[in-house]
């Protein structure tokens, strides 16, 4: 296989001046993770400040806090902020402490290289006495060891002899205070701090514990220094600040254009690793024994060049998609690597890179999943399992809302249960209202889905038998139970529920929450009902009953899953219209010009027409794509299934006829719309539109489009949607009937498309231009004895190293 040539600007995000103003941003796009941790790009110099926020965040590390708020208390579950492990700076003779936001900086420049995972910064700064140093420093989060942050800063005095003092610091003084609308609520998640100096290694030691969910957090810091390619051990002087912060100090003479090199490693373990018996020794162990950071640089590096070697996308032809989609790929793998396999957590919606959602896990699942099963199937095994350990909490929530089976909370934590905040603050308005947003029971489909075709892309058996089936199952139990029959007109009914637009949360001037007959819902709980039945097949008879008996589903719950999946309620007007929710076609129409005229930014009308007193239920305004879900998730083959089993006429315009309905009336206040608008767009060959709503797919994090979100965390469905956008329709991967169809269909302007992914075990190539495509079988999975795919419609057995070639017709 002949590789793209290397273009190293599709490798880097660099930005060539400080600003403060867009530090936030940046440290968001330049966070570095290895599933395990995150650790946003903040200057090691700064503490949590308006212009800086230096954020670490672990996998699954949560801690619940309670908060007297408007006359009542509410509970939220947070994703911890943890010490500042990075904090180093220095300083000239007596001057001030170096630190960007207050230090005069000459010239500036960043670099994240993706390829490698490593964040440099060379600085040029000058204190008020015309001293000038260059700093250039190198920081990783091990991709190698994920307990291992490390740091190479550079000091190199340009025009000057004098003594330079080093300090470096583990800081436990933080809080949880990324995000401005959460300021009200409490933040103090640590306490119990001890600190400790390990004089003979020379390490220090910092462990905190949280105050409800008692995870005791170890960070054990080793610094070195080195001159002249020695390493030098200059007085070593330890100090620590109201219990909680420990630090070092070192003073050394610095000489003209001689680079003084200080190393920190730092290592975390906390009391949730697992088979680790003493986190704070296994710390010290760690950091004590680290070799010099080029050393623990290789070693990631090379962890990194394995991760790219297989999930790579390479576009020839525009060099943007190509930078922005590594970029997506770079922070997927940051929060989902092989490291997260092992570990008992989701992804969080806004990664390990800030407090947006705190860490919480939603339905955006929908979106990256593709990403994870194509490549890195582990990944998305040990995400479906942190939900198939919550089932006990999911059918807790169900009773407790009588119904049967599994519900999932639409935000979820460490335990399973239902984490959305009952009030949410309007920040335009300065009000709290009632969040409703619970009640989006389609979390619970898009985990069913989200089984379904884990199963369909790896033929991973051994999971659906020893969880995958009871967990698809149990949501399906639920699906029935959410259906409510209405001899009226012998049809099925859900009520009190919301879709995917989150702007509709009730009817007009009624108090109870939900809407009834949310299409996409709907869809959901037919498609699921319908599915239960291929799951018992795959299963071995005895099996399924068995487990039908361990969920308590009765043969008189299988007749209902049967009735329920032919007899639900869709509403669909004449011209095929799906009604988004039963109601929907009654409400008013906004007048949008004269909210862009006013507002120009109308994404978050909803907080826009609360501000002004109005209702956003009251008007045909949606969030985000709601009925065109449908589509996004499903060809119009298995559309029309639904609809003749439903006994609903299928018009043949219903995919232009919906698309054109609804984006006229959606703002696309989620970055998530996007990616099913572009998605449904290309299916309907409407190739400007689509490519046009791609760009904005692929701008919304690095440009924060949203205007102020990406700093408080990246979005991983748009990232991950990036990617499905480009797997499934620009490389027009499918599986379907067991077999891989692929029907490539490159936008304007990309020349040739190459990417590998994996199915069943079956490692394929794939390389398309606009009129041709080569596929190769690279390694062959052991399941599979013949591997047939579907190349523009034709046929073909693929065989090892074989390529098969074919044109557009
Ligand atoms: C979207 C949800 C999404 C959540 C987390 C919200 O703004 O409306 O669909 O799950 O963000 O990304």
């Amino acid at each position: 296989m002949k590789w793209l040539p290397e273009n190293i600007y599709t490798w880097r995000i660099f930005y060539k001046t400080f600003d403060p103003g867009q530090e936030s941003l940046r440290e968001a796009i330049c966070t570095l993770g290895n599933g395990y941790l995150g650790t946003r790009g903040a200057a090691p110099e700064c503490d949590a400040m308006s212009v800086h926020y230096p954020g670490t965040y672990l996998a699954g590390l949560y801690n619940r806090l309670k908060t007297r708020i408007v006359g009542r208390t509410v509970v939220n579950e947070d994703f911890v902020n943890c010490p500042n492990w990075a904090f180093l700076t220095f300083r000239i003779g007596e001057e001030e402490w170096f630190s960007p936001a207050a230090s005069k900086i000459v010239s500036y420049y960043q670099e994240l290289d993706m390829k490698a995972g490593i964040l440099n910064r060379k600085v040029l700064t000058q204190n008020w006495r015309g001293q000038k140093t260059v700093i250039d420093d190198y920081k990783i989060a091990s991709m190698d060891n994920p307990h291992i942050l490390a740091m190479k800063y550079k000091i190199i005095p340009q025009d000057y002899d004098d003594q330079i003092t080093i300090r470096a610091v583990l800081d436990g003084r933080v809080r949880n205070t990324g995000v401005r609308r959460y300021l009200q609520l409490n933040s103090q998640h640590w306490k119990n701090p001890k600190l400790k100096d390990y004089k003979k290694e020379r390490l220090t030691s910092l462990s905190m514990t949280t105050s409800q969910s008692k995870v005791q957090i170890n960070e054990v810091s080793r610094v070195r220094l080195f001159s002249n390619g020695k390493e030098i051990r200059p007085m070593r002087k330890v100090f620590t600040v109201g219990g909680n912060v420990i630090g070092e100090e070192f003073k050394i003479s610095g000489h003209k254009k001689k680079p003084i090199i200080i190393e920190k490693v730092v290592a975390i373990y906390t009391s949730k690793d697992k088979k680790v018996k003493s986190p704070l020794k296994k710390a010290i162990s760690t950091a004590k024994s680290a070799p010099r950071f080029d050393g623990l640089a290789k070693k990631h590096k090379n962890a990194w060049r394995k991760l790219w070697k297989k999930v790579d996308i390479k576009i020839e032809g525009n060099t943007f998609s190509q930078k922005m989609l590594r970029l997506h790929m770079f922070h997927l793998l940051q929060v989902g690597s092989p490291h997260t396999a092992n570990l008992d957590v989701g992804l969080p919606a806004r990664g390990l890179h800030g407090e947006a959602y705190r860490g919480h896990i939603f339905w955006d699942g929908i979106y990256t999943m593709p990403f994870y099963d194509f490549h890195f199937p582990s990944i998305s095994k040990g995400v479906l399992k942190y939900r198939c350990r919550r089932l006990p909490a999911a059918r807790k929530l169900a009773k407790e809302a009588n119904y049967k089976g599994a519900m999932f909370p639409w935000q979820s934590g460490s335990t399973g249960r239902e984490e959305t905040q009952v009030l949410h603050l309007n920040p335009l308005s300065g009000q709290w209202g009632p969040d409703y947003s619970n009640r989006q029971r389609h979390i619970s489909f898009a985990i069913a889905y989200n089984v379904w075709n884990y199963f369909k892309r790896t033929g991973d058996l051994d999971f659906l038998r020893s969880c995958g089936a009871e967990l698809f199952l149990s949501i399906a139990h639920f699906c029935s139970s959410l259906a409510k029959y209405s001899p009226k007109d012998g049809r099925f009914h859900i009520e009190g529920v919301m879709g995917p637009d989150e702007f509709h949360e009730k009817y007009p001037h009624t108090k109870k929450a939900g809407l009834k007959d949310n299409a996409y819902s709907n869809f959901m709980v037919v498609w699921i009902l319908d599915r239960a039945v291929n799951i018992c097949s795959i299963l071995p008879p005895k099996e399924c009953q068995t487990l039908f008996r361990k969920i308590g589903v009765t043969s008189a719950d299988i007749k209902r899953w049967n009735k329920v999946a032919k007899k639900m309620n869709i509403v669909i007007n004449n011209k095929g219209i799906i009604s988004q929710f039963d109601g929907y076609f009654k409400l008013k129409e906004l007048n949008w010009g004269y909210y862009r005229e006013k507002y120009k930014n109308v994404q978050r009308l909803d907080r826009i027409l609360k501000a002004e007193g109005k209702d956003p239920d009251e008007y045909k305004v949606s969030k985000q794509a709601d009925v065109l879900m449908i589509f996004y998730l499903f060809s119009l083959k298995q559309i029309k299934t639904v609809f003749n089993q439903l006994g609903y006429k299928f018009n043949k315009r219903i995919l232009q006829n919906n698309y054109e309905y609804y984006i006229k009336r959606t703002s696309h206040g989620s970055t998530l719309s996007k990616v099913a608008h572009c998605f449904v767009a290309q299916k309907l060959g409407k190739w400007q539109k689509a490519w046009e709503l791609f760009q904005d797919v692929l701008e919304s994090d690095f440009y924060d489009t949203q205007g102020g979100t990406t700093p408080e965390g990246i979005h991983m469905g748009v990232m991950g949607g990036s990617i499905e956008i480009v797997l499934g329709s620009f490389a027009g991967i499918r599986i379907g009937r067991g077999m891989v169809h692929i029907d490539p269909n490159l936008p304007d302007g990309w020349k040739v498309l190459d990417l590998k992914f994996c199915f069943k075990g079956n490692w394929i190539d794939l390389r398309a231009t606009r009129k041709k495509a080569t596929v190769t079988l690279l390694r062959k999975g052991a399941k599979e004895p013949h591997l047939r795919v579907k190349l523009y419609d034709k046929l073909y057995d693929l065989k090892l190293r074989k390529p098969i070639k074919a044109s557009v017709r």
